[in-house]
């Protein structure tokens, strides 16, 4: 299996590059030269199968000659081991055709985990074959960065540097990028909002001269193999439904486009999905832009669900790519139109995206409305993440086909916005009881590239 950009001018690669790479050196993203499919009976197949078991079968065909079919299930076997329930991702019913993907049982509480501990492993797995050494540098507007952190941490052959925007994140997502102490680790604190964090990385990446003398890879969901871990848990719910004897709609709290592109993945590769919903919240660019064809940044305004305040939304490249027919050239146009303020999306291109995706957006009154009213209806406690998700969910259901809304973080990560909606403290599991009581460390930058990087550079040497 091959890999190719999506602008179309960097070097075709293997998974094992693309994977240690992140962005392509054209500034754009490594997309499968091919879409591998899974035929009805293989679908079929995948019922009662364990997570670990179903990732197997669904990654199997992009790993190419990376890894042995053993390495492989081992690499699997020890990203999931570390999660809070056996199912990996259990669902819970919302009402009659409606149902949560609770994505949230991972070390630290949100589905990132799922790709970030994959991942972790398939590094360390790769590295120490090679005998090479990598820098990490991420941006995260919360989750990304701390569950980085933890699939990273006391790895011998990486250090992994994670931006974050200084006090847009929540304290919980503070303290599991600061308290980790391993030396290993370095949380940066940077002056700005997470597209701030997310174009210095990429200015990083897009300086050769740095990006070659430190070994620079990225994890952030630019990252293909990141992608490819999302596509298992859309497989696993899917099925455990009545796939592929019956169509399943998803829909998914969105930012930068990452979770509900794996869904497209799974579609491309044969799952029976009915519609791709894209929920966003106050920033919600990606649900204009489905509406009217117009993608313009307008400044990110912060809301209780931060980790989906995003403007420049990094994974629409990808479904922008399919949506031109696989045509790197006007992608490259339109991200070059992107720097200076904004595109508009051809009538084809529009057309193509409105077939596969519907869209919505949820306000904050909303947000809050929705935890109190899931809260009072079911029981169910829900971070502000899954709660625009599941406000924009019931303006699309419908009552032939089932719903899966993504749960995507754990309610206690969010606790402020929770308990002003329910009144209810939401408990962090036991596991982390203490996370309030563990040291910090953490280095405060301007949003600066040159100080970044002498930063880093210096870190790197000790
Ligand atoms: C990252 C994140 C999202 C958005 O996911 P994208 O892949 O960036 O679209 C939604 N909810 C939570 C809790 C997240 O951490």
């Amino acid at each position: 299996m091959k890999y190719i950009s999506t602008r179309g001018q960097a070097p075709v690669l293997s998974f094992e590059e693309a994977m240690l790479t992140g962005l392509a050196r054209d500034g754009g993203l490594y997309v499968p030269e091919t879409i591998p499919t899974l035929d009805k009976a293989e679908i079929a197949a995948l019922a009662g199968l364990s997570y670990e078991e179903t990732a197997f079968r669904i990654m199997r065909p992009y790993i190419g000659d990376t890894f042995t079919d053993a390495e492989f299930r081992d690499i699997i076997a020890k990203a999931y081991a570390g999660f809070g329930h056996t199912a990996r991702a259990p669902m819970v019913q919302l009402d009659s055709n409606h149902f949560l993907l609770e994505l949230f049982h991972g070390p630290t509480l949100a589905f990132k985990d799922f790709a970030m501990q994959l991942i972790g492993q398939l590094f360390q797995a790769a590295l120490k074959r090679n005998g090479s050494r990598v820098t990490i540098v991420g941006a995260t507007s919360g989750d990304t960065g701390s569950a980085a952190i933890e699939a990273f941490k006391g790895l011998d052959a990486v250090d992994v540097f994670i931006l974050f925007p200084n006090g847009r994140v929540s304290e919980v997502q503070r303290r599991q990028m600061t308290t980790p102490a391993e030396a290993n680790v370095h949380a940066l604190a940077v002056e700005g909002h997470f597209d701030d964090c997310q174009a210095r990385v990429k200015d990083m990446f897009n300086d050769f001269d740095f990006r070659d003398g430190v070994k620079l890879a990225g994890v952030n969901s630019i990252n293909w193999a990141r992608v490819l871990a999302q596509v298992v848990y859309y497989f696993y719910s899917a099925v455990a439904l009545g796939a592929p004897d019956r169509k399943i709609s998803f829909t998914v709290p969105t930012g930068n486009f990452g979770d509900i592109f794996a869904g497209y993945i799974a579609k491309r590769m044969g799952l029976p999905i009915d519609r791709l919903v894209i929920a966003t919240n106050q920033n919600d660019i990606l649900h204009r832009c489905l509406t009217t064809g117009e993608y313009r940044p307008d400044g990110v305004i912060p809301s209780i669900s931060p980790s989906m305040d995003i403007q420049v939304s990094s994974n629409f490249e990808r479904a922008l790519f399919y949506a031109y027919g696989q045509d790197g050239a006007a992608v490259s146009q339109l991200m070059d139109e992107l720097k200076n303020g904004g595109f508009t999306v051809s009538q084809g291109a529009l057309q193509a995206l409105q077939e596969l995706f519907d869209s919505g957006n949820c306000s904050e009154a909303e947000t809050s409305a929705t935890i109190t009213d899931m809260f009072a209806t079911t029981g169910e406690l829900m971070c502000p993440h899954t709660a625009v998700a599941v406000k924009v969910a019931n303006e699309h259901r419908k009552t032939d086909v089932p719903m899966i809304t993504l749960s995507t973080a754990h309610p206690a990560k969010f606790p402020a916005a929770v308990k002003a909606a329910t009144g209810v403290h939401p408990d962090l599991p036991a596991r982390m009881a203490d996370l309030y009581e563990r040291s910090e460390r953490v280095t405060e930058i301007g949003n600066d590239l040159a100080a970044l990087e002498s930063l880093i550079r210096e870190r790197i040497q000790n």
